[in-house]
């Protein structure tokens, strides 16, 4: 696998951690946003089952990067889609 191919791969890895705690869930118009949850205790099992599907695909190597990654999605989620917001403001 290329540096490429790592860097999907742990961005998609962390988003479906996020998913799958329920940290975080999608807007139902804009599937790509994620929009916080507010539990402190999903966040946790976030990063828990991020790493531990690296420890399954055997790709430890990756743990630091991955954990980097949920952090970075969870600050990037908000608690309401901006897009939705801009749009009623446009409207
Ligand atoms: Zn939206």
């Amino acid at each position: 696998m290329s540096t490429n191919n790592y860097a999907e791969y742990i961005e998609t890895t962390a988003r479906l951690a996020i998913l799958k705690a329920k940290a975080a869930y999608t807007c139902k118009v804009h599937p790509e946003v994620l929009i916080l949850s507010g539990d402190t205790n999903t966040e946790k099992r976030a990063y828990l089952i991020a790493q531990n599907t690296l420890k399954y695909n055997d790709k430890v190597f990756l743990l630091e990067k991955v954990t980097q990654a949920v952090k970075n999605e969870l600050d990037l989620a908000g608690f309401a889609c901006l897009q939705c917001e801009l749009n009623k403001i446009v409207v």
